[in-house]
């Protein structure tokens, strides 16, 4: 365990959120691993304000590396060489330079274990040449980094410059070997950062990456309270469950960048931007909610369509029923839909089957997937 990060003690332990004290969790991109809590990067759109963590600025460790490397890989939900990863991607950066040495620890843990499951790493902070070299010597994982960057430069909404965001992607795809890099666009605010210049600015960028992601926000009730406490202009007059990003918004932007970035590909979803990145199929089965294929180069269109299949009705019943789901699943051509599956079981079958699956009482709707429908407000 290096000694800038230090763990913390049993006391310390009960007063961290109860949902943060578990460090691995299966989120929408993959089984996420999460031993270290805590950030001074202050962005004010942060997941942390969720856990009610957005004061602890400085990172600390549930536990040593080792400990949650075995506590990751015996998880009930992990799976070898299947389980897309995601490290530090709930409470901090792995880029800081305290929490760094333990981003690559883990990822020489994961690889000398042989795994071949891709591991996403997210980073808005610094990546120098020597931490290149380092993610080029790894032989058995599929490594993407996503930089974070959003052009946005009121430093209330979003105190860190986003040269730094710049240079690293810059370093990343100048000295990718082994690993990919994708530009990570977001969170994409009407009328914050959403300008012509804006979009030509990270049309430009995509130039230095694998592929481009972008997204909208996620403005949940304990960010707009955030928000409101510090007096920074609220960009949608109501929150939501999924992010937020209005068509009409979305469908300019994409004009845009396609017309200045022809050469780098652009995608609506993270696992698309990593499949893409990869040559290899979409691991969240997305190719069934057609119209999010619409930026997709033909090439990968063609590998999604060759690995993407309904599941077996009987293996699929056998799947519900062992993790506890409520009555029979439906397969329609886009999804499987179950009831009494929470996040974590639906995630992990959707992994298992590489096909959408989704809540009989969260319906998704046509062009509406991962999309809210909120008024914005005139910024
Ligand atoms: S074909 Fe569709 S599902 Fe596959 S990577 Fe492209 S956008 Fe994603």
């Amino acid at each position: 365990m290096d000694k800038n990060v230090t763990i913390i003690d049993a006391t310390q332990l009960s007063q961290v959120n109860p949902s943060l004290r578990d460090p691995v969790e299966y989120r929408k991109s993959g089984l996420s691993l999460n031993h270290i809590v805590g950030c001074p990067l202050d962005c004010s759109y942060c997941v942390r304000h969720l856990f009610g963590n957005f004061d602890q600025r400085k990172p600390q460790a549930l536990m040593t590396d080792e400990q949650a490397f075995e506590q990751f890989i015996s998880h009930r939900y992990f799976q070898p060489h299947i389980t897309p990863i995601q490290l530090f991607n709930r409470a901090t950066d792995p880029m800081l330079p305290e929490v760094k040495p333990h981003t690559h620890n883990l990822l020489r843990l994961l690889d000398l274990a042989g795994l071949t499951n891709n591991v996403l790493v997210i980073t808005r902070w610094r990546v120098t040449s020597e931490d290149c070299k380092r993610f080029n010597a790894l032989k058995n994982i599929k490594l993407t980094i996503l930089v974070t960057y959003s052009g946005i430069d009121d430093p209330k909404v979003e105190p860190i410059k986003s040269s730094i965001a710049v240079n690293s992607l810059r370093l990343l795809f100048k000295h990718a070997q082994r690993y990919r890099t994708v530009l990570y666009w977001r969170p994409i605010v009407p009328g914050l950062n959403d300008s012509d210049q804006h979009i030509a600015r990270a049309a430009q960028l995509a130039k230095h990456a694998h592929a481009t992601v972008f997204s909208g926000l996620f403005y949940r009730k304990e960010i707009a309270q955030h928000y409101q406490s510090q007096g920074i202009p609220e960009p949608y007059t109501s929150t939501a469950r999924r992010k937020l990003l209005p068509l009409e918004e979305e469908q300019r932007l994409l004009r845009i960048y396609q017309s200045q970035a022809p050469d780098t590909p652009i995608f609506r979803k993270t696992s698309c931007g990593v499949a893409y990145a990869h040559q290899q199929p979409d691991y969240n089965g997305h190719f069934g909610i057609t119209e999010l294929c619409s930026t997709c180069p033909s090439a990968q269109y063609s590998t999604c369509k060759t690995a993407w299949k309904k599941p077996d009705e009987t293996l699929l019943s056998n799947l519900c029923r062992s993790l506890g789901a409520e009555g029979e699943p439906v397969i329609t051509d886009r999804s499987i839909i179950v009831r009494g599956l929470d996040e974590q079981r639906r995630y992990f079958m959707q992994h298992t089957l590489g096909y959408q699956v989704h809540d009989a009482d969260k319906p998704h709707h046509y062009d509406r997937h991962g999309r809210a429908e909120a008024q914005r407000n005139i910024l």
